[in-house]
C-alpha cells in the first residue's frame, strides 16, 4: 500500500510574528496543557527584550502586522512589561497569560503605554471552567479564584480581555457552559466578555490526560480542496522561541517545526503531516483573536486560540 505524502503550505504573508517569550516556563501544570509547560520544564528558554527588539526589527521590514506573546507564562519574564512597551511601538500586541501572576505596578504601565500607543494591546486570559470545581480539576487548585481576580484586575484597569476556555466539556453542553460564563464574568462587572473556546490539541499533556491522535487524524490533499488555508495559522505568521524561528505556537517541541535562524530563512513550505494539523483543519482559527468585542467564537463551524 502506498501511504499519500501530507499536503504542504506555504506562508503567503507573514502577517503575524508570535514569540514564546516565557519558553516553556510555567507557575501552572495544566493537565491539558500542549507544550506541558509546569515550573520546571526549561526546555525552551526565556527571550530577553534584546532578543525581541532584534526580531521586531527584522518584522517590520518583511511588513509583519502584529504581535503575538506566549509561553510558558509570559509575565514569568522578568522583561515582559519592557517587552510590550517596545511592542506597541511596531504595531497591535496581544499577550496570552493565566492571569495569576500580574502586580497592579505593571498594569499601571501597560495602561499608560496602551493609552500612549496607536495600536492596541489585548489580553487573552484562560480559564477553563465558569467554577472551581469545574476549571481547578484541569488547572490546579485555587487557580479559578486567582485567574477570575486577574481577569476583575484587568477590567477595572480598562482592559476588555478575551478569555479564552478550553472545550472539555461535551459539544451538546456548549450554550449552557457559554451562558453560565457570560454570568460568573458578569459577576466581576465583565458585561459583555469576549469569549473564545479552544478545541484541545491532543499532544504534550494533553495526550496523557485523554489520547493521542489516531494515524487516520491527519490532513490529506484532497481535505484541503477548496478549503480556505488563511483559518490555519500557519498561512499566515511565524514564532520565534530561543531556537529559531518555527511554523507555529502549537508544534515547537517537534524537531521539523524549527525552519531557520531568521524569518525570511524560516519563510518556506510546511507538510501538515501533525496531528495537530488535523484540529487546526476542523476548527480554524485555533490561534486569532476574536473579531467582536461582544460575541462568543465557538464550535466547528465557527472557529473557535492557542493556550495559555
Ligand atoms: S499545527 Fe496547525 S498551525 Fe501548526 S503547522 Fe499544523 S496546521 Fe499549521
Ligand atoms: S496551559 Fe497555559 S497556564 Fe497551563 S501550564 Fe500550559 S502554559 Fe501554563
Amino acid at each position: 500500500m502506498t501511504v499519500e505524502p501530507p499536503p504542504s503550505i506555504s506562508l503567503a504573508a507573514l502577517d503575524e510574528l508570535w514569540f514564546q517569550v516565557a519558553g516553556t516556563l510555567c507557575n501552572l501544570t495544566c493537565h491539558h496543557c500542549f507544550i506541558s509547560c509546569s515550573p520546571h520544564n526549561r526546555s525552551f528558554g526565556f527571550l530577553t527584550l534584546q532578543a525581541v527588539q532584534q526580531r521586531l526589527e527584522e518584522a517590520r521590514e518583511l511588513g509583519v502586522k502584529e504581535y503575538y506573546f506566549t509561553g510558558g507564562e509570559p509575565f514569568l519574564n522578568p522583561q515582559m512589561t519592557a517587552i510590550l512597551v517596545a511592542t506597541l511601538k511596531y504595531g497591535p500586541a496581544t499577550v496570552l497569560t493565566n492571569g495569576t501572576v500580574w502586580k497592579d505596578e505593571w498594569l499601571e504601565t501597560l495602561k499608560r503605554a496602551a493609552h500612549e500607543s496607536e495600536y492596541s494591546l489585548e489580553f487573552r486570559v484562560s480559564i477553563d471552567g465558569f467554577s472551581a470545581q469545574t476549571n481547578d480539576p484541569i488547572r490546579g487548585e485555587g487557580t479559578f479564584d486567582r485567574a477570575l481576580q486577574g481577569i476583575q484586575r484587568l477590567v477595572q484597569a480598562g482592559f476588555l480581555p478575551i478569555i479564552t476556555a478550553t472545550r472539555t466539556w461535551p459539544q451538546a453542553s456548549e450554550l449552557e457552559v457559554l451562558r453560565k460564563f457570560r454570568k460568573l464574568l458578569g459577576k466581576v462587572g465583565y458585561t459583555r466578555p469576549r469569549l473564545k473556546i479552544l478545541p484541545s490539541l491532543k499532544i504534550g499533556a494533553e495526550a496523557q490526560r485523554t489520547s493521542g491522535y489516531g494515524l487516520h487524524d491527519r490532513v490529506t490533499s484532497e481535505m484541503l480542496d477548496g478549503y480556505d488555508q488563511s483559518q490555519l495559522v500557519c498561512h499566515q505568521s511565524r514564532i520565534v522561541t530561543d531556537r529559531g524561528v518555527h511554523v507555529c505556537p502549537i508544534l515547537i517541541d517537534s524537531p521539523d517545526s524549527l525552519l531557520g535562524r531568521s524569518l525570511k530563512e524560516a519563510a518556506i513550505d510546511f507538510p501538515l503531516s501533525h496531528g495537530a494539523c488535523y484540529t487546526c483543519f476542523q476548527y480554524g482559527s485555533i490561534c486569532t483573536n476574536p473579531s467582536s468585542a461582544s460575541g462568543s467564537q465557538h464550535g466547528p463551524s465557527a472557529p473557535p486560540q492557542s493556550h495559555v
